[in-house]
């Protein structure tokens, strides 16, 4: 592994899964389009996600990270973005009462267009075309299957969009927690779930109205105050043009408000803790070569980071800020299963950037090669930095998950273990194989073994990884992609509503269903 680097030094290292473009120079007039654009989320904004990560990495607060497995540029729109929003909150705040955590929430949302795939092409009609690989690569439709560039500007524009309207509904009171029920719980038709629901509304406003008197103000319940919430974006970092457009340079000089760490004082009280002494310490050491650089105050800094890239030396102190990289197209990125390797080109793209970062970790890592790739990606062992997000399998997770633990725990690194309960569950339907789906019974499996298993060993299961939406047909109702719940859908009920265009989600009240049963074990 090279010193070496810069916002596309991925390029020497080989690709999985690569997109080609036939047209390379449209593709290079989007991409200097696409380094001039304005970040859509900022240092200080990504700084304060890692320090609460690293809350949650010793079991001071509860990752939820959830949303589609692929957004689609139609869904970009008021309803399906409001159902989204809604649904992350409701669970949020279900497992918050239930656990007496706070809760960070993470969506799958505003990026999270490209998607891997097992093959480069599908038959559809009889037909061989090309795999849809997402929203920025190709369109669904089997006509529409060549990769075109301008999608990579449609990818950010619509995720624009999207995240303009999340800020400005968490801005106008949408997430304010003394109207939960406004979260458009209404269309829930189990009365388990409404009555379940409704024990948490009461005994919450009883903690608030109790909180005011006692504090004279909204309590600071939440992080943001009780009138709001915080909510992080998230996406797979697949198309690594896109990502290296919205690599960033950030000096301590030259951008000193906008990288100045986040004022504790804006944290309420349940998001401080003895944690953020160790977040501090970290984050004073001595940074890697390979991250930190120093260049000039002038010429400035807000030239494409592959321009910046030319004065980048690593390893070379020079006189004056100190600059690290932000990836602003999202506050986390994470790196898929069939991505990860070692000497890719993903991971060389990942070792470089200041995010919390995720690594999807399934039966076929090696534990050695876990400690290999934690070691690449975070270099300076900060806590919070790396979410290892498991992915075996309900049938599996007892098998892989104690190996990668045990080798994880001979090392200095305190990572966010994470469950992500879905990918290692995908099975076809029996009514209809082309249909993909999964089971409520192990999607729950999987979550509870994984906190069996941090229980044994010491360690601390931080949070969970769910597709899920909170998406409904016309006449209200929710869709049937997974199997089971309260719902009681049935293979047979499948091609009711089946919507997705990729993975089978939870839908909304498989969704609350889980944030019950995890608020049940947290509480145990
Ligand atoms: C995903 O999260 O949608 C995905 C493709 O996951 P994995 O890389 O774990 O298969
Ligand atoms: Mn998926």
């Amino acid at each position: 592994m090279s010193l070496q680097w810069t916002p596309s030094s991925w390029r020497d290292k080989p690709i999985a899964q690569d997109v080609v473009y036939e047209d390379k120079e449209h593709l290079e007039k989007v991409l200097t389009k696409l380094r001039r654009l304005p970040p859509l989320v900022t240092p200080v904004e990504i700084d304060r996600l890692r320090s609460e990560l690293a809350d949650v990495a010793v079991g001071k607060a509860f990752l939820l990270q959830g949303g589609d497995c692929a957004e689609l540029f139609d869904d970009c729109s008021q309803d399906p973005i409001e159902h989204k929003l809604s649904l992350i909150l409701l669970m949020s705040l279900i497992i918050l009462h239930g656990s007496r955590l706070p809760v960070v929430r993470i969506a799958r949302i505003a990026g999270q267009y490209a998607k891997p795939r097992s093959k480069p092409t599908e038959v559809v009609s009889k037909k061989e075309v090309l795999s849809f690989r997402g929203d920025n690569v190709n369109g669904y439709d089997p006509s529409d299957r060549n990769p075109d560039p301008e999608r990579l500007l449609g990818a950010y524009f619509h995720s624009t969009a999207t995240l303009n309207y999340i800020r400005a509904l968490l801005s106008s009171g949408f997430a304010n927690l003394h109207k939960p029920l406004d979260w458009s719980f209404s269309h829930v038709r189990s009365p388990q779930l409404q009555a379940a629901f409704s024990g948490v509304i009461e005994s919450l406003q009883d903690s608030l109205d109790f909180m005011k008197v006692a504090t004279g103000g909204s309590g600071g319940l939440e992080r943001g105050g009780a009138e709001t919430v915080s909510l992080y974006t998230s996406h797979e970092a697949l198309l690594l043009e896109y990502e290296e457009a919205f690599t960033r340079a950030h000096g301590i000089t030259s951008f000193q408000s906008f990288s100045s760490p986040p004022t504790r004082g804006h944290s309420p009280p349940m998001s401080r803790s003895s944690s953020h002494a160790r977040v501090g310490a970290a984050n004073s050491l001595p940074h890697s070569p390979a991250r930190t650089v120093r260049i000039p105050k002038s010429p400035g800094l807000s030239d494409s980071a592959s321009s910046l890239s030319m004065h980048v030396q690593n390893g070379q102190k020079r006189s004056d800020g100190e600059v690290k990289y932000y990836n602003v197209s999202s506050h986390f990125i994470w790196i898929g299963d069939r991505t990860r390797q070692l000497d890719g080109a993903h991971v060389e793209y990942f070792r470089g950037i200041a995010n919390p970062i995720g690594i999807k970790v399934g039966p076929t890592m090696k534990a050695d090669e876990l400690v290999r790739v934690l070691n690449v990606i975070n270099p300076d062992r900060i806590p919070g930095k790396v979410t290892v997000i498991g992915r075996y399998g309900a049938d599996k997770v007892a098998e892989f998950l104690p190996g990668h633990i045990d080798a994880v725990k001979t090392t200095d690194h305190v990572v966010v273990w994470q469950c992500d309960a879905m990918h290692g569950n995908t099975k076809s339907s029996k009514t209809d194989p082309t249909l993909k789906t999964r089971h409520f019974v192990d999607v729950i499996h999987e979550i509870t073994e994984s906190m069996r298993i941090h229980r044994e060993k010491g360690t601390i299961l931080g949070g969970v990884h769910l597709e899920l939406t909170g998406e409904v047909n016309e006449q209200g109702f929710s869709v049937t992609e997974c199997i089971g719940g309260s719902m009681e859908l049935e293979d047979e009920d499948l091609s009711f509503n089946y919507r997705t265009h990729c993975d089978p989600r939870l839908n909304y009240e498989q969704s609350l269903d889980v944030a019950f049963l995890i608020a049940d074990h947290l509480k145990a």
